[in-house]
């Protein structure tokens, strides 16, 4: 399963990770052209010499991280959409996810067991997982509580008004909250872009939220966000129920928009 969370990739975040690539690689260029010439002019003395330098080796191994993380989508394998019940992954992710958050985070688990199944990927919706689970690790550098939850929610049209984005109807919400950092308004702003990183150089990519709001689009939902600094952060993924009847019967299968039924 753990090897099948490092293959199960996104089209959708591919996609969305194709223009933030090239945003990132000409700003790392920039730089690395930048101080070259002004090395080459002889600008550069004494101290903001080392510091020119270190600027286009810093620039070089970002750049290096970069097509690394492209070049790990780009093996992606191919996604096998299965109908399941998210409760059966959180269960069978429990063990490791306890592992990756350390021992000064402690998780718990409140599992809905009618909240439904959906129609997934498993290996992705297990990425969606592990990747919440990580932010919500390094948002709680000394500790805390990381919850996941599952619900059956149901969206009527009147509460979607200012969400024409969502369909109405009935969704499996998976949440994953921790009691860290929160984010600033600003923060919250671009957590979706790809690249985007508060991390630094070497520690965050800035790919693990593009994934989950592609891997979650994709497969027909949409993901939100609640946030407030000093108390934590709710990260909620809606996918759309899918109603099975009898043995594996599927009686209404979701519309996955751009997947293939
Ligand atoms: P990365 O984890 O590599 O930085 P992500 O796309 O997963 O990339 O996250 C982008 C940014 O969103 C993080 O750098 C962080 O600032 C913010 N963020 C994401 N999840 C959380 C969280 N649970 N608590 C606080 N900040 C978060």
């Amino acid at each position: 399963l753990e090897e099948q969370f490092r293959q199960a990739q996104k089209m959708e975040a591919v996609g969305l990770l194709a223009s933030g690539v090239a945003h990132d690689f000409n700003n790392l260029l920039t730089v690395i052209n930048g101080y070259s010439e002004m090395l080459l002019a002889g600008m550069m003395t004494g101290k903001s010499l080392g510091d020119a330098y270190a600027a286009i080796r810093d620039a070089g191994e970002r750049a290096a991280g970069l097509t690394n993380q492209l070049l790990a989508f780009s093996r992606q394998s191919v996604l096998q959409p299965r109908v399941f019940d998210p409760n059966e992954i959180v269960a069978e992710t429990g063990k490791m996810l306890t592992r990756l958050i350390g021992e000064d985070v402690r998780m718990t688990t409140t599992l809905d067991p009618m909240a439904g199944r959906v129609k997934v990927d498993p290996g992705q919706f297990g990425q969606v997982l592990m990747n919440l689970a990580v932010n919500a690790r390094d948002a709680m550098p000394t500790g805390g509580r990381l919850t996941i939850e599952t619900h059956r929610v149901v969206l009527d049209a009147d509460g979607l008004m200012n969400r024409p984005d969502v369909h109405p109807g009935a969704y499996v919400m998976t949440a994953v909250s921790d009691t860290g950092s929160g984010m600033s308004d600003a923060v919250k702003a671009r957590i979706f872009e790809p690249f985007f990183t508060t991390k630094g150089v070497g520690k965050g990519t800035g790919l693990g939220l593009a994934m989950v709001f592609g891997i979650i689009k994709q497969s027909g939902g949409h993901v939100e966000v609640y946030s407030e600094l000093g108390i934590g952060t709710t990260v909620k993924v809606f996918l759309p129920a899918v109603e099975v009847r009898g043995e594996g019967t599927v009686a209404e299968t979701v519309r996955i928009p751009g997947g293939e039924e």
